[in-house]
């Protein structure tokens, strides 16, 4: 598996493939947009030039780009709905003419409704995002640590939302510190091996194209997102040893998107991994 983390996208932007590659980044995550705030952040076309001109270089890869954390395909107000789609039509769109393969993102939100009652309107945003987008680009449903109205908690719902779409550039991302919180143990080799299988026969594995390796700060299904440092949560290192190396997961990327709380540094959390990774 590659071993990376989510990389500061500060000023000046192309600088983001040096920051990864000074903390021993193989792959990378990073925000085109800033995640609180729906305006878009404008990228001067030099510095995605920039940035896919250095990365050549380095080759960091694959690269994900995060959508920002306001989106919600699921929301009844007319404006946040249409403001969703924009911004990851847009980051869809930077993370191509930067060199990433599609923008990883949090569906939403049914704030109260059901599930079935939203579906289609998740559907039909998500169509036109993938119709006004590049044709190289996957638009990746992140799974949730979803307390009731959080979608995508099960599988099941990301499985649901992938058939009405019907297009094959939806992927999945799968976060083990939500899915630890939702009640996937992830940490016994049985309950990793169960999570897989319930993975494979929902969403099906060949749609997973990138882990985020986050250890979990609450136990199992928890129904909570807070994410710990590698080896300081509930999932352990010996949980990761097993996820990292998995012969269905170890092609995959994997991105680190722990806290440092403490006063671990990205640095450390790569190295721990790459050093359980045989
Ligand atoms: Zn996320
Ligand atoms: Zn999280």
């Amino acid at each position: 598996m590659k071993i990376g983390a989510h990389v500061s996208t500060r000023e000046p932007f192309s600088e983001a493939v040096n920051r990864a590659a000074d903390i021993g980044c193989e792959c990378m995550q990073i925000f085109c947009n800033a995640p609180q705030r729906w305006n878009p952040t404008v990228i001067r076309k030099e510095e995605l030039d920039n940035f896919k001109e250095l990365n050549s270089g380095i080759k960091i890869l694959p690269i994900v780009v995060h959508g920002i954390y306001l989106i919600n395909l699921a929301s009844d107000n007319p404006f946040y709905y249409e403001a969703s789609v924009q911004s990851l039509i847009d980051d869809m769109k930077k993370s191509e003419k930067l060199g990433g393969i599609g923008v990883n993102f949090h569906v939403g939100s049914t704030k109260g409704k059901s599930f079935s009652e939203v579906l289609t309107k998740i559907t039909s945003a998500i169509k036109n995002i993938l119709a006004a987008t590049p044709e190289s680009q996957a638009l990746i449903l992140e799974n949730s640590a979803g307390a009731g109205n959080i979608i995508g908690d099960k599988f099941e719902e990301l499985a649901q939302i992938i058939k009405a779409v019907g297009s094959d550039r939806l992927k999945v991302t799968l976060d083990t510190a939500h899915a630890y919180a939702s009640g996937y143990n992830l940490v016994t080799t049985g309950g990793l091996e169960d999570t897989l299988g319930i993975f494979d026969k929902t969403i099906g594995l060949g749609r997973l194209v990138c882990l985020h390796l986050n250890d979990s700060a609450v136990p199992l299904g928890s129904l909570r997102d807070r994410h710990a440092d590698i080896g300081d949560g509930y999932i352990g290192k010996d949980a990761f040893k097993n996820i990292i190396n998995h012969k269905l997961l170890k092609e995959l990327p994997g991105i680190i998107e722990t806290p440092g709380n403490k006063g671990k540094t990205d640095i450390d959390s790569i190295k721990i991994l790459k050093e359980l990774r045989k």
